[in-house]
C-alpha cells in the first residue's frame, strides 16, 4: 500500500495498491465519523462498512469503493475538516485527493465508460464550447434555456451527458476579454497594487459582468488591472480523473501566471474553484518553484482588496455613494472555505454598511459534478436544502461568489444571486454593466 496523491509516483495508478489504500483510509474514517453529514460519499461508505459484524472497511468490493468516490464532488470540506491530514498526522489522509486518485487509476485501467469520457470531454473542453457559444448566442442561449426536462433538453442530455433538469448559466453576448481589450485606457490615480485577471470560464464566456465590476472596482481603488494570456484553469479534467490532460493544462498555465507573476503583479480569480486550482492544485500536480510562484500570488478577488484594506500605507476607498442594500444573504461557496482565508467578501461587503446574513451550505454543483446527468438525482436536494437557507435568512439581496452556485440558487429559488465585486461597484456608485 502506498501512502501517494502525486501523480507522478509508479504506484498512483495502480489498482491494487489503491483500493488497499481506499480501505486504509475508510477504515480511518469509519471510526472517526466527522464527515458523515457533508456529503452522500460518507454515509455511503459507512453503509458499507456497518452491514460487516467486523466492521471492516477492508470487506468492500471494487463495486462499493467506486461507489463511494463516484459520490465525491471535491467540495474540499473533509479536508478541512479533517485532524489526520498529511503534516499534521502519520495517517496522511487527504480524503479529496484520494478520491482524485482513484478515479484517475479506473480511467487509466480502462474502467470508465464511453458515455462518462463522452461527457468529461464536453465538461472539459469550456475554452472551445464558450468560443463558440458566445458566436452563436441567440441560438445557444434557445437550447441551454430551453424549459429543463424539454425535448431539446433531453436531446442534449443524451449527446453531452449533461442533466436535461438542471438549470444551465446563460452565455453573453461578448466575453469579458474582448471587452476589457476595447474599453478606453483608464488612468489610475495612486497606484496601490498591479494585477492580472484570471476571469475563468464562467465571467469569460458567462457573466463577463463580474469581471467589469472587479475591474472597475480594483481601478476605482487605485490597482492597474491586466488580462492574463492562461486559458481555463482545467477544473473539469482533474474532477474528472483526466490527469494527464489537467496536467498540460496546467503546465501550460503555470508558466503563463508565473510569467506574469514575475513581470509584477498579482493574480486576482472571481471565482472559488478556479482560484482554488492555482493557488493549491497546481501545486500539488505540477509543482515546482513556478507552480509555489502562483500559489503564493494568487488572491481571491476579494481577499486582494481586504489585503489593500489592511496593509499600512494602503488603503480602500470606504466612501460608498451608491445604492446599499440594508440586509445582504452571503452565501459561501464550499471552494472559497477550503482556501482557508477566512470570509473576505463578507467583509468585504460590510464595509458598505450593510448587514450580512451568512449562510453555508454546499450547492452540490461543485466544480460541474452536479450538472452531470447521473448525479442530477443526489445534486438536486442539496441545492433545494441551499435555497430554503437562503429563503429563511431573508436578505434584501442574495450573493455568493461562485456563478455555478448562484444558478442553483435561481434554480430553486427563483432568485438571482450577485456576485460580491457587483455589490461593491453599485455601493461605489459605478456602472456596472
Ligand atoms: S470532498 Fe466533499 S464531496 Fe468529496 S468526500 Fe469530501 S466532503 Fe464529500
Ligand atoms: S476525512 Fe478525516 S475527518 Fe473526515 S471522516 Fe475521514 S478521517 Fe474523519
Amino acid at each position: 500500500m502506498t501512502v501517494t496523491y502525486d501523480p507522478h509516483h509508479p504506484m498512483y495508478l495502480d489498482e491494487a495498491d489503491t483500493r488497499v489504500e481506499l480501505a486504509r483510509v475508510f477504515d480511518t474514517c469509519h471510526s472517526c465519523r466527522r464527515c458523515v453529514e457533508l456529503c452522500p460519499s460518507f454515509p455511503t461508505l459507512f453503509g458499507y462498512i456497518d452491514r460487516h459484524v467486523d466492521l471492516d472497511a477492508g470487506r468492500m468490493t471494487p463495486f462499493q469503493q467506486d461507489h463511494v468516490v463516484d459520490q465525491c464532488f471535491q467540495c474540499k470540506l473533509c479536508y478541512v475538516n479533517c485532524p489526520y491530514i498529511p503534516g499534521q498526522h502519520e495517517s496522511a489522509i487527504d480524503f479529496p485527493r484520494l478520491m482524485l486518485r482513484a478515479a484517475a487509476m479506473r480511467r487509466s485501467s480502462g474502467r470508465v465508460t464511453l458515455r462518462d469520457k463522452v461527457t468529461s470531454a464536453f465538461l472539459g473542453s469550456t475554452d472551445a464550447i464558450g468560443a463558440l457559444a458566445v458566436v452563436t448566442v441567440k441560438f445557444t442561449n434557445k437550447v441551454i434555456g430551453a424549459k429543463p426536462g424539454s425535448l431539446i433538453r433531453k436531446a442534449v442530455e443524451v449527446t453531452t451527458g449533461v442533466s436535461s433538469v438542471r438549470l444551465l448559466p446563460m452565455f453573453a453576448r461578448e466575453r469579458f476579454s474582448a471587452w476589457f481589450t476595447k474599453r478606453p485606457r483608464v488612468r489610475v490615480g495612486k497606484r496601490q497594487g498591479r494585477v492580472t485577471v484570471f476571469p475563468t470560464c464562467l465571467v469569460e464566456y458567462q457573466e463577463p459582468t463580474i469581471g467589469k465590476a472587479l475591474v472597475k472596482v480594483y481601478e476605482h481603488n487605485g490597482i492597474e488591472c491586466s488580462l492574463t494570456t492562461a486559458g481555463c484553469c482545467g477544473a473539469p479534467y482533474l474532477h474528472g480523473g483526466d490527469m494527464a490532460k489537467f496536467t498540460k493544462i496546467a503546465v501550460d498555465n503555470v508558466a503563463a501566471l508565473a510569467a506574469e507573476v514575475r513581470r509584477g503583479t498579482d493574480i486576482v480569480v472571481p471565482q472559488p474553484t478556479c482560484g482554488f486550482v492555482l493557488k493549491k492544485d497546481y501545486l500539488d500536480y505540477v509543482g515546482g518553484p513556478d507552480a509555489l510562484l502562483v500559489s503564493q500570488h494568487t488572491y481571491d478577488a476579494a481577499e486582494y482588496l481586504m489585503k489593500v484594506h489592511a496593509t499600512e500605507g494602503l488603503s480602500l476607498d470606504t466612501d460608498f455613494d451608491g445604492p446599499v442594500p440594508e440586509t445582504i444573504t452571503y452565501h459561501t461557496p464550499c471552494h472559497l472555505l477550503a482556501q482557508n482565508i477566512g470570509l473576505k467578501s463578507r467583509d468585504l461587503m460590510k464595509l458598505t454598511g450593510a448587514r450580512i446574513k451568512v449562510v453555508q451550505q454546499c450547492s452540490g454543483i461543485d466544480g460541474l459534478w452536479g450538472l452531470r446527468a447521473e448525479n442530477a438525482e443526489l445534486s438536486i436536494p442539496i441545492g433545494k436544502k441551499l435555497a430554503a437557507m437562503v429563503k429563511d435568512a431573508n436578505g434584501d439581496v442574495v450573493v455568493g461568489d461562485c456563478h455555478l452556485a448562484n444558478t442553483v440558487i435561481t434554480e430553486q429559488s427563483g432568485v438571482t444571486p450577485h456576485h460580491p465585486l457587483q455589490v461593491v461597484a453599485r455601493a461605489y456608485g459605478l456602472d456596472t454593466e
